[in-house]
């Protein structure tokens, strides 16, 4: 595959600085709006969105025979995605070379302050229309610490757990795009000794997740094979997975997450496309027992993501509480993706998938509160004196991500959300 826009020798006529998530080899997309303009489809680079319609309009795109108009002047990206590859692929090539220092044949400047617009100008919106979204359980150091800390740790994984990439269907509805505020969810909470009580979660945190958005459909009855996955999975953006802890303790015997998880997961703005992580595959972790046949796979399916997360209080300074990296994952995507689907399970176009917590080996790389503080045990001290076990109303929690290969770093943005007290009904 011949994927011209990840060439690290690749410059920019567009100033992009050396720690920007967005050279010239990224080239996301997502959805932005102007003020008082209907929303459109973008890419970026530095501190710009580069606005396809605009891009389309002085031609670039004329050799396409799809419905400019009509794809790119959209609140979401289905329509782009459901392209196809060969498509938005070679529409981020053309990007590439639109915004190669190498050209002759238009006024780089000119032609910048037409298909540019300041990111710090523009509201960055949901990026897809997300119909079904299913939340894993991948990864082997998250699934231990919670099976240590809720049952036995000599017995932490269940028997299933190394067999089949767990997971559950969640709540599309409530996925709310990077700085959209969250109001603390009430429910009902089981003390022990007492009758269960309603009132606002006092357990709140946050799981430190990668999601990806599903690019080509299947039809009812087919299966996809691990070989086959990547032709499917468009691209991958940041996802918390919000989580109150108190009201999924008493809910979830016997059917599993609830209203515990559903009352909002966030996600950033960028969905960086597969064929951007190529350069970052790495090989997943050795899977013992030997998985069944339909879940055996070849290659590099892991990505070398380095994710963190920080907590910012109110009027405070943000402490960064983990630094881990998608890399750990037990079960990879193409693996998740042959499981979800080996019965006959049909996928659509911007469906998400979840990878689960996303926890590395170390206290410093649990992917959620309720690891790094041990279930309340050990608390994390702020720069202003205070302590979290989770998180208190008014604190923003931001989640960031990246790679960096040959002096190249290909980032995801943020993906941050901001408490704010709960309103209990009466
Ligand atoms: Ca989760």
């Amino acid at each position: 595959m011949s994927i011209s826009a990840n060439d690290p020798n690749l410059e920019s006529w567009v100033e992009v600085a050396p720690n920007s998530d967005f050279p010239i080899q990224n080239l996301p997309f997502g959805i932005f709006r102007k003020e008082g303009q209907a929303p459109r489809a973008c890419s970026a680079i530095g501190d710009y969105v580069i606005d396809l319609l605009a891009v389309a309009e002085h031609g670039f795109f004329d050799d396409f025979t799809f419905d400019k108009k009509a794809v790119f002047e959209n609140q979401y990206l289905n329509d782009f995605i459901g392209l196809g590859k060969p498509i938005t692929n070679e529409i981020r090539n053309r990007l590439a070379a639109i915004l190669d220092t190498d050209h002759d044949e238009w006024d780089a400047k000119e032609l910048g302050e037409f298909i540019l617009v300041p990111m710090s100008e523009v509201e960055l919106l949901l990026p897809i229309q997300i119909g079904d979204y299913t939340d894993f359980y991948s990864s082997i150091e998250h699934a231990t610490n919670i099976g240590s800390l809720f049952r036995d740790p000599e017995n932490a994984l269940l028997p299933n757990w190394r067999h089949l990439p767990v997971g559950y269907h969640g709540r599309a509805s409530s996925i709310i795009v990077s700085g959209t505020d969250i109001k603390r969810p009430c429910g009902q909470q089981k003390p022990a000794d007492a009758p269960p009580v309603y009132g606002p979660c006092k357990l709140l945190d946050f799981e430190l997740e990668m999601g990806f958005v599903i690019g080509k459909q299947t039809n009812l009855g087919d299966a996809v094979a691990t070989a086959n996955a990547e032709d499917h999975i468009f691209g991958l953006i940041l996802f918390n997975d919000w989580s109150a802890r108190d009201i999924q303790k008493w809910e979830y015997v016997p059917l599993g997450p609830f209203l515990g998880k559903n009352f909002a997961s966030t996600v950033s703005p960028w969905i960086v496309t597969l064929e951007a992580l190529e350069p970052f595959r790495q090989q997943g972790p050795v899977q013992d027992p030997e998985v069944l046949p339909y879940l055996q796979y070849e290659g590099k399916k892991n990505y070398d993501v380095n994710l963190e997360v920080a907590i910012k209080p109110e009027n405070g300074a943000e402490k960064v509480v983990c630094n881990s990296n998608f890399k750990y994952m037990y079960w990879n995507m193409c693996q998740q993706l042959a499981h979800h689907t080996v019965n006959g399970c049909n996928i659509k176009v911007g469906d998400m998938y979840a990878s689960g917590t996303i926890s590395g080996p170390e206290r410093g790389s649990y992917g959620s509160m309720l690891e790094i503080s041990w279930k309340g045990t050990k608390p994390v001290d702020m720069p202003d004196g205070t302590q979290r076990k989770f998180i208190h109303d008014g604190d923003t929690v931001i989640m960031r991500g990246w790679c960096e290969k040959d002096g190249v770093r290909i980032g995801f943005g943020e993906a941050n959300g901001k408490i704010l007290p709960a309103t209990p009904v009466t």
